[in-house]
Formats: C-alpha cells, sequence, structure tokens
C-alpha cells in the first residue's frame, strides 16, 4: 500500500485534476494498492489558493464587509467549473451539483453569520476552511470513478481525532490508528481522502496546520503501515533551495529524515513539518514527486543521504522571525536563567526557532516568530519581574524585520570550515549578520539576517556550496558610449562560452547612458540593447541609478563607469561602502586627491570587494597588474618609464624629417588620435595623471602637482582661442620643433614624450632617446612601459602594445569582470 498525497498546485484546476487522475490511472494499471489524500483546490499563478480564499472571506465578513459574497462567488464557480469539466456522466454530475450546491449554501450562512456578528470563533474558522478539502476530495473522488477507477471519497474527520486545539489540533495517535485500520478493513475501491481537517472526540471540526494535507498523508500511512509516502506537488522534490528564491536551485536526490527534518523545520515548505515524524517512526520512505513532471524521480527522504561530496544538503530561511535577547549583570554565574526564560516561553507555547548563548553568560539571543514577540516579550517580564526591577536583567525587547537563514546537512559533522564559508560568502556580498547559531545536532548552521538581504543571502551561500563550479556576475553599466557600447558587444558574444567552460554567467542587470536607465533583474536581453534603453529606459540620475543597484540588493554586484565624467566618481564610495564592486576605465578617482584614492582603495578591503582599473594606464596592456605582481613578489621598482599616452606615442613616432610638425598633429587629430583638440593631450595633462597612478600604485603618497610635466608648446599655441588658431600658432612654431629633431638627429636620437618614475619623483618630458633604448623602435600608437627593478635590471621589463581604443580598453574592463568571477 502506498498513500498518495496531491496539494494544492496539483489540483488547482480541473485541468491539473485531470492529470492526477491519468496519474493514478496509470498506477492502477500496475496493480499497485494505494490511498489518496488531497489538499483544496491551490494557487495557480494570479489566482489565490481556497484555503486562502476561504481565510479572506471570513476576515471580510468579520469586519461587516460584504465583499465576502464576491470571494464566495469565485469559490462556489472554480468547484463548479472544475465539476462540469470533469464529469461526463450526467447523471454522476447532477449528485455532484447538487451536493457542492448543499455546501455552498452552508457556507453562505454561516458566513452571514460571522458578517453579522461581526465575530468569528477559531472553531467556526476550521469548520469553514475544512470545505476547501472536503469539496477538492469528493470533486476528484467522483473524477476517478468517473474514468473507470472506482473511488470512493472518505471525510477525514470519521478517522483522524485530534483534540480541540484550533488551528493546529493535536492528533490523537492510538484512536486515530485504530479508526484508520478498522475503515480500511472492508474497503476495495481507492480511498480519497480530505487532507488537513480532523475532528475532536465530539465530532468537532478541527485542522491540523497550514500545510497540513502532508501530515495527515503520513497519519494513514503509518496506521496502515504503508510501504511508501508519495508527497506530489509543484516542483522536482525538495530542492537545494526555494526555486522560488533561488532560481539555481536544483533537485535533491536522497535525503535522511534528520535532513528532512531540519530543513522543513527551517522554511522548506515543500513538506510540513509534522509530516517526517509518523514516517521516520515506521520507517516509511517518503518520495516528493511533481505532478507537472511526473517521470522525474524526485526525492527520496529516507534512512540514507545521497552519497555526492557536497557537505550541506540545502539552504533554508525563515523569512520573517523577531530576535530578543536577555541580558544583563545579573545573568552572569546564576544558573537556572535559561531554564526559567525557556519554561516562561513554553508555557505560552512559543516556538523558538533558534538559540545563541554568548560564552559570557551574559547574553541569551533567541529567535522567534514575529506574531509570537508581543506574548514573548510579556512572559518574559513576568518571569523576571524582579531582576528587571532591580536592573540585574535589562528590558527585553524584540527586534523585528530579520530573517533566519540556515545551511542544513549531516555531512558538515565531519567538515571543518564550514561555517567559515558561509561567513565569507555573506560577508563579500555585505550582509550583515546580527546573530548566529549551530544547532546541537552539528548539521544546521543558522544565521539571522535583516529581511532585507534574505534573498541574497540565499543565493551566495547557495552558490558558494552548490554552485562552487558556476557562478553569476551582476553587472550594471554607467555609459554605454564607445567603451561601454563595445563592452556589451564582446559580453554578448562571449557568453555562451563564458558559461559553458567557466561557468560564468554574466547578467547586466543595470544599463545607462546620459539620459536613459534602464533595469532588469534577470538580466537584460542583449539582442538590441540599445532600443530597449531609448524606449523602455527611465529618466537617467546617477543618485537613482545607484539606490536601484542598491535595493535590488543582489550578490556578487559590480559596478561599471564607462564613462569620463567627472560626477560619477563621487559615488563610488558609497557604492564599494555597499559591497559592489567598482571597475572603471574612467581615471578621475584614482588621480584626484591622494586622500581620496587611498579611502577608496581602503574601503573596497573593508568590504571584502574590488576597486578595479586597470585600463586607467595603457588601455587593456596589463600595466597595473604587472606593477603590484613584481611588488607583491617582493621586488623593488627602481624606474618605470613609460609612453603612456597613444596620442602622443603617434605623433612623435610619424614626427620624422621633412615633415612640418603641424601636418603630423593635424593627421593625428582627423585619424582620430588625439581629442578634438589636440592640446589636451600635448599639454601632457592625461600622461600626468597615468604615471601619477603609477606612482601611487608603487606606494608612493603622491598630488598631481607633484608631478612636473614639461610644457612642449610655446605660448602663442598654448593661449591661442580655438582649435584653428591653435593650428596657425602651431604652424609658426614648426621650425622650433623641426630644431629639436634635428639635434635628436644629430645624437643618432629621435624625440618621444616620456614619463618616468625614479626615486619618488615622477616627471614628463620630451625627451631624445637613441637606438638603445626601448622607445626607440616604437611605432604606430603604441604604449610602452619599461619597469626597471631589482630582478629586471640590466634587461628591463617591458609592456608593449596599443595602448588605446575602444577594442581594447573594453577587453581590458572585460578581463577585470572575468577575474573578479
Ligand atoms: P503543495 O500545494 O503541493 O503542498 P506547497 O506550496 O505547500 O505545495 O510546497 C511547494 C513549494 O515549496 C514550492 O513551490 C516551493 O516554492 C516551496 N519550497 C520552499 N523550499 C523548498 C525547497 N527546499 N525545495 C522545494 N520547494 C521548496
Ligand atoms: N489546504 C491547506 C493549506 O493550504 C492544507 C494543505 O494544502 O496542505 O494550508
Ligand atoms: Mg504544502
Amino acid at each position: 500500500m502506498k498513500i498518495l498525497k496531491f496539494g494544492g498546485s496539483s489540483v488547482a484546476t480541473a485541468e491539473r485534476i485531470q492529470g492526477v487522475v491519468e496519474i493514478l490511472k496509470s498506477y492502477k494499471k500496475k496493480r499497485r494498492k494505494f490511498a489518496v489524500v488531497v489538499s483544496a483546490l491551490g494557487r495557480m499563478t494570479g489566482v489565490t489558493g481556497t484555503t486562502d480564499l476561504i481565510i479572506e472571506m471570513t476576515e471580510l465578513a468579520q469586519k461587516g464587509d460584504e465583499r465576502y459574497l464576491d470571494l464566495l462567488k469565485e469559490f462556489k464557480s472554480r468547484h463548479k467549473v472544475a465539476a462540469r469539466t470533469l464529469l461526463q456522466d450526467k447523471k454522476r454530475l447532477s449528485v455532484v451539483e447538487s451536493d457542492l450546491k448543499g455546501s455552498f449554501k452552508e457556507m453562505a450562512n454561516l458566513l452571514k453569520g460571522v458578517f453579522l456578528v461581526k465575530d468569528v470563533s477559531k472553531r467556526t474558522m476550521d469548520y469553514l476552511l475544512s470545505f476547501g478539502e472536503r469539496n477538492s476530495a469528493y470533486l476528484l473522488a467522483n473524477a476517478l470513478t468517473d474514468k473507470g477507477l472506482k473511488a470512493e471519497y472518505l471525510d477525514a474527520r470519521k478517522v483522524v481525532t485530534t483534540n480541540d486545539d484550533f488551528g493546529a489540533a493535536k492528533v490523537d495517535f492510538e484512536n486515530t490508528t485504530k479508526n484508520i485500520k478498522n475503515y480500511f478493513k472492508k474497503k476495495t475501491a481507492v480511498q480519497v481522502i480530505t487532507g488537513f481537517i480532523g475532528a475532536t472526540d465530539e465530532g468537532i471540526t478541527t485542522t491540523l496546520g497550514r500545510g497540513g494535507s502532508d501530515y495527515t498523508c503520513a497519519i494513514f500511512a503509518a496506521a496502515l503501515d504503508a510501504k511508501e509516502i508519495e508527497i506530489w506537488t509543484d516542483v522536482d522534490g525538495v530542492m537545494t533551495a526555494d526555486p522560488r528564491k533561488v532560481p539555481a536551485a536544483f533537485s535533491i536526490d536522497k535525503m535522511t529524515y534528520s535532513e528532512a527534518m531540519e530543513m522543513t523545520h527551517f522554511g522548506a515548505k515543500v513538506i510540513h513539518p509534522p509530516t517526517i515524524q509518523p514516517a521516520l517512526h515506521k520507517k516509511i520512505p517518503i518520495r516528493i514527486k511533481n505532478t507537472f513532471n511526473p517521470d522525474f524521480p524526485g526525492t527520496l527522504v529516507g534512512e540514507e543521504s545521497s552519497t555526492d561530496d557536497s557537505p550541506i544538503k540545502g539552504v533554508t530561511s525563515v523569512s520573517q522571525v523577531a530576535l530578543i535577547t536577555l541580558q544583563g549583570s545579573g545573568m552572569i554565574g546564576v544558573k537556572g536563567t535559561a531554564a526559567r526564560l525557556f519554561n516562561a516561553l513554553a508555557a505560552k507555547e512559543i516556538n523558538i526557532i533558534l538559540i545563541t548563548q554568548g560564552s559570557s553568560e551574559y547574553s541569551i539571543t533567541f529567535a522567534i516568530a514575529p506574531s509570537d514577540a508581543r506574548r514573548a516579550v510579556s512572559a518574559i517580564k513576568t518571569e523576571f519581574k524582579y531582576e528587571i526591577q532591580e536592573r540585574l536583567i535589562e528590558t527585553p525587547k524584540a527586534e523585528t524585520k530579520l530573517s533566519a537563514i540556515a545551511i542544513i546537512g549531516e555531512n558538515m559533522r565531519s567538515r571543518p570550515g564550514i561555517s567559515g564559508e558561509v561567513f565569507h560568502a555573506l560577508g563579500v556580498n555585505g550582509v550583515n549578520i546580527v546573530a548566529i547559531a549551530q544547532g546541537s545536532s552539528e548539521f544546521n548552521i543558522s544565521a539571522i539576517v535583516s529581511k532585507e538581504d534574505e534573498v541574497k543571502a540565499l543565493n551566495a551561500v547557495h552558490e558558494a556550496f552548490f554552485l562552487s563550479d558556476t557562478k553569476t556576475l551582476h553587472l550594471f553599466i554607467v555609459g554605454v558610449g564607445l567603451i561601454g557600447g563595445t563592452l556589451i558587444e564582446q559580453i554578448k558574444n562571449q557568453a555562451a562560452y563564458l558559461k559553458e567552460k567557466r561557468g560564468l554567467e554574466i547578467r547586466i542587470v543595470g544599463l545607462s547612458n546620459s539620459k536613459k536607465m534602464l533595469f532588469d533583474e534577470k538580466g537584460i536581453d542583449l539582442n538590441n540593447w540599445k532600443n530597449k534603453l531609448d524606449q523602455k529606459g527611465e529618466k537617467m540620475s546617477i543618485s537613482r541609478f545607484v539606490d536601484t543597484m542598491k535595493s535590488l540588493n543582489l550578490r556578487n554586484s559590480i559596478f561599471l563607469d564607462n564613462t569620463a565624467n567627472k560626477d560619477i566618481p563621487n559615488q563610488y564610495e558609497e557604492i564599494l561602502d555597499a559591497s559592489i564592486s567598482v571597475i572603471t576605465p574612467n581615471k578621475i578617482a584614482t588621480s584626484s586627491a591622494y586622500k581620496d584614492y587611498v579611502n577608496l582603495k581602503g574601503l573596497a578591503r573593508k568590504r571584502g570587494v574590488r576597486f578595479m582599473y586597470e585600463t586607467n594606464v595603457g588601455a587593456g596592456l596589463p600595466v597595473i597588474k604587472t606593477l603590484s605582481d613584481l611588488i607583491n613578489s617582493g621586488d623593488e621598482i627602481l624606474k618605470i618609464e613609460g609612453v603612456l599616452s597613444g596620442s602622443l606615442s603617434y605623433i612623435f613616432n610619424s614626427f620624422v624629417a621633412d615633415k612640418p610638425f603641424s601636418d603630423v598633429v593635424k593627421a593625428a587629430q582627423s585619424l582620430g588620435y588625439t581629442e578634438p583638440d589636440p592640446r589636451e593631450d600635448l599639454s601632457g595633462a592625461d600622461v600626468r595623471r597615468k604615471i601619477l597612478i603609477l606612482a601611487r600604485e608603487t606606494g608612493l603618497a603622491m598630488e598631481s602637482k607633484d608631478v612636473k610635466v614639461e610644457n612642449i608648446l610655446p605660448k602663442p599655441c598654448v593661449t591661442a582661442k580655438t582649435v584653428s588658431q591653435f593650428f596657425k600658432a602651431l604652424e609658426k612654431a614648426d621650425p622650433h620643433f623641426n630644431d629639436l629633431l634635428d639635434k635628436a638627429a644629430k645624437k643618432n636620437g629621435v624625440l618621444r614624450f616620456i614619463a618616468k618614475l625614479e626615486d619618488g619623483k615622477a616627471s614628463v618630458s620630451l625627451q631624445v632617446v637613441d637606438e638603445n633604448h626601448p622607445f626607440y623602435s616604437l611605432s604606430g600608437s603604441d604604449n610602452m612601459i619599461v619597469f626597471t627593478t631589482a630582478r629586471y635590471n640590466a634587461r628591463p621589463l617591458v609592456v608593449r602594445g596599443p595602448g588605446a581604443g575602444a577594442e581594447v580598453t573594453a577587453a581590458g574592463v572585460f578581463a577585470e569582470i572575468i577575474s573578479l568571477g
């Protein structure tokens, strides 16, 4: 004998009930013996489950709100439509319809009473709730018979006896077992049993607590010594986390009763927690299966756990908890405080979710359901009245808006370092831990976090334990111009490869240009992103962009500033402080005041995130990384020389005899190598920033003004008002530059615009280099950086390549994103 339970979502509509009928018919074909427990017609997208519907209508009626009648109408119609769709046999349909009508009438009368007296007792509530399961089981029994599978409706109130704790009645197992055994003795037809409900000795209707149909199933299974329990629901079994909160969750093939117990007590709603006990007692395996995917094996809960390597089975959460701390000097060394505390709470039937005690014995912190918080505080105040009066114990307060998350698994016992991993995953994602506890079973580690962080915490911990070879990055991109736009294309083209080969999923969650911004938590579809940003985007504001990014609160968030904007870097501090990494080719932040640079780097370190700006110098070339590798490996930097500007590199590499300097600059401008006003390049301002950044990376506390930059332009060129006037002035200066070139040639040298850092001093100047110097052979717009160090001395370390351009800069940014993954 097997007992099968179909949850609300498996019987939400006639079509779904039809699916259940098919499953049961195939069981019958295989000559299996079984009974069926069923929930009330459940929820679907956009439709409330009938249990909730009954609660809502009763609450409305109780408030004297006539709209309860609308909900009652909806309730009736759902059942009527189901009956008509399911039943072909006219005679049967008419009997069923008239029975349904009778039950609707009774409900209407009861609700009218509630409406008139504006009051409802828990007892009446339970009675009203029973109509949900009674009608659904009755419908299913008839649908089965209609399809040729002889079935009988069994109202569980006939056999399941309970006490009168309405809303969460306790089962009298002795009587119930006897009743069920007797009842089933003479039965041959398939029994279709109402879940969730029972009755007292006097026959008064009770319910077993929300989600209690699973429990009904286990009660029948234990009484009948069933071979297996099957719980049919809307997901592929017990999963590594709630798939609604953690999309990457996957199904667990096997788990032990204890693991299932811990997981369900800690929020895995897929099994109602009390269900495990009767099954464990009789060693009946529980299989969780998906009605929407019936061939999938699902999860087997039994005496064995799966043999895979993972130290944990799942990550769960209790979305809403309240935390109360009992503390005070009067607790130190005083025996029995904890016992008094917990007895006082037990007397009020307050369930404790988690307890931690400071080793100082100075405080005990525990978590409970927020709905119990007021009663708990008042129970403690009564119990410790004297201590509170004497200030030996502080007046307790409940903290709310918190969630408890837990990792669960028996293998944890044998593995050290698990909690460290949990805290690391939470820490690098900026999740603050309010309290922690390790269950005495040693296979539950729980942490209290703010409610806002619940989903992020679950995903981060889930990723750390189950997806160690895969990771999702959430990108927020400001600036989709040349660099940003190219980057998005690169990400788009590389996405499939990264996912498959590197287990890295990159989602662009936020995107903005100077006018519009667009967000999509699931990742913006990168086909046609330009149009989407223009058409669907809202008005861009950097502070709202940052606020949205922060409030989305996604793990592994990265902010990318692909602009040269002066204001956006003002946000970096707030962003890093929210544990979000920053990657940027924008040089403003790294080349402004030294204290700001140090502050951002320190903040990133403190928050466990990264502030990355490799593309500040030499675009995609590995300049900053090389420098930091040298320093970290203990080398000593003696000198850094660099041609750090692509524009100036091009200009001086092409400036050869017979060519007027002004023509060379014009050509560079028209090729797009320079800024629209070439003086921005020729002034050396950009090179100043770059050598300053390199100097700071070597550890020097240098300011921009400390870099000596030679002015190579004659005064009229500098003061010219417009670009064309500048070119006129430059033409006049051609002889001056030719003269410089001639002098260099006489020394067998060429002119190069070189930044240098040596002996703690930084300078930028136009220099003559001869053929023995690495810069002599530079061509095109290449950058070249020469590191002379203690190790690379006679032959310095050279980094050379294209140091500008959207393609290489975007690639540099991309490389940093990947390195974060
Ligand atoms: P039913 O109506 O079938 O009883 P429930 O809604 O009570 O279904 O339980 C199934 C739901 O439990 C799933 O849809 C899922 O969102 C939720 N759930 C929470 N934690 C887990 C988990 N660890 N594994 C699977 N489902 C979970
Ligand atoms: N119908 C009840 C509820 O929604 C019982 C159940 O579905 O298990 O809580
Ligand atoms: Mg359920």
